[in-house]
């Protein structure tokens, strides 16, 4: 939490379907409590007991959401859970999730991490078929669309395939049925999904670090464009129509969205994030005494760098645990003053030392400078900037919160001119190429579309007028 000019990921989503007559809304909420850093503006639970669908949901952290009397209230042998950070959609309670609706077959409950890149389109022809939309979120677009095929079709399953036709952009999705807990990852699977078995019964999560933390076992990833079906009779498999072998995991799960503890695709993040920084000290080696990494999602690339280059690591930055969801603070300058009260630097580790900060990313680079500054303040020779993921040239249009290229500096900067700005001695970045062999071990190739302008899917109009302009393409032509 707390995180400063960082992106913001969407979503965590989890799922359970007991045998065993687990507390499933127990179970969500632990395993929610560890998806928190994927969003932190709301958070809810849906169960299902005996075919009724029942469901709590608020704005706040897991934590603020629930208490124990919430959650014996919310019993039953199945349980979705999320946990939000709104990219489209306003930040209101009614665009909270899981959404619960009524609909001819009965009710169905679904949590979405991702984003609908032609969620308006297809939102513009249901009205005008007369459909009636409640809130300002992608999801119920997906909900209206399974709702529409499902009166054509003899089962829940088909209405989702048809419906994943239609659908542009990154989905995972968990959903709740009378009889199934459904689990469903678009064509690319450029948001991660997986499976896991707790005694004989069976989970789904964003990521593994919510299994580890109910000791539930990790079975194995939801392959893209997979529809994963768990009802009375056991488990299932389906895939969507017309899916090809091309796959587009966002590398930025890697980089930084995900927990250091997950595995995702059969790669580390852990190890993919010392290896970034590895690759990083190759491209940009630098004569230094010590290596400092921002924390968290900066310290493991640090590690890396300096085992690459024989330099001592060091902790040299102190975060403040306590500073929470300093994020939400609206303008700019409320950020750039809460940056020193998230860190403070140790002087007993940079006064007089030639210092390489490491971090995973800069955004605005608001916060950086303020690192910078805190370090030469606090005695340091020389801080060398090396930063563990490309510059970021392009908005993201798959749940992500970087729809404004203004606010990315690399977007309008030369990588000089941002040196200069961030007051670093030196800067140096890892390659598009370095980045993408980083997760060594993962099975899927990735989505770098915001820092090369390749989108995995088409993009429409509006979207590409986003996406490219004059200035991105010359700042680009200069990096490359
Ligand atoms: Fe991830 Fe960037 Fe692709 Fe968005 S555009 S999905 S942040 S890699």
């Amino acid at each position: 939490m707390g995180r400063l000019d960082k992106l913001k990921e969407e979503c965590g989503v989890f799922g359970i379907y007991s045998y065993d007559g687990h507390d499933v809304s127990g179970l969500a909420y632990c395993a929610l409590f560890a998806l928190q850093h994927r969003g932190q503006e709301s958070a809810g639970i849906a169960v299902n007991n005996a075919g009724m669908i029942g469901s709590f949901k608020n704005m706040g952290l897991v934590s603020e959401v629930f208490d124990t009397s919430i959650l014996s209230i919310l019993q039953g042998q199945s349980a979705i859970g999320h946990v939000r950070y709104s990219t489209t959609g306003d930040s209101l309670k009614e665009n909270a999730q899981p959404m619960v609706v009524k609909y001819r077959n009965g009710q169905i409950a679904l949590g979405h991490n991702g984003n609908i890149t032609n969620a308006r389109q297809i939102r513009d022809e249901l009205e005008d078929q007369g459909l009636l939309f409640q809130t300002t979120s992608d999801t119920e677009v997906i909900l209206s669309l399974i709702s529409k095929h499902r009166l054509k079709t003899d089962n829940v399953i088909q209405a989702i395939k048809l419906t994943a036709n239609h659908l542009v952009g990154s989905f995972s999705l968990v959903l709740l049925t009378e009889h199934n807990l459904i689990g469903v990852r678009d064509p690319l699977g450029i948001r991660p999904l997986c499976l896991g078995k707790l005694d004989n019964s069976y989970v789904l999560a964003s990521e593994s670090c919510a299994l580890d933390s109910i000791n539930a076992d990790f079975v194995r990833d939801i392959e893209p464009g997979e529809i994963i079906v768990i009802n009375k009779d056991g488990i299932e498999s389906f895939f969507m129509d017309g899916i090809s072998e091309k796959s587009r995991l966002c590398i930025f799960e890697h980089v930084y969205f995900a927990r250091p503890d997950s595995i995702i695709d059969g790669a580390s993040v852990y190890e993919s994030r010392r290896e970034a920084g590895r690759l990083l000290a190759i491209e940009h080696p630098v004569d230094a005494d010590v290596v400092m990494g921002v924390p968290d999602s900066g310290l493991a690339a640090a590690m890396g760098f300096a085992d690459q280059l024989g330099i001592r690591y060091g902790h040299g930055l102190l975060k403040n645990r306590y500073v929470a969801r300093t994020f939400i603070q609206p303008g700019q300058n409320k950020r750039e003053n809460s940056v020193s009260l998230k860190y403070n630097a140790m002087k007993a580790v940079v006064t007089g030392k030639r210092v390489v900060m490491v971090d995973d990313s800069i955004v605005r680079g608001t916060t950086i400078i303020k690192i910078i500054e805190m370090l030469k303040r606090a005695g340091a020779k020389e801080v060398h900037m090396r930063v563990s993921s490309p510059p970021l040239l392009h908005p993201c249009f798959y749940g992500v919160d970087i729809s404004k290229r203004e606010e990315l500096i690399a977007a309008s900067h030369s990588i000089e001119e941002i040196r200069q700005i961030i007051g670093a001695d030196s800067l140096g970045y890892l390659s598009v190429e370095g980045l993408r062999s980083s997760p060594k071990e993962s099975k899927l190739e990735f989505c770098t579309a915001c820092l090369n302008g390749e989108y995995p899917t088409e993009l429409s109009e509006k979207h590409k007028k986003q996406a490219f302009c004059e200035v991105a393409k010359v700042e680009m032509e200069e990096l490359l």
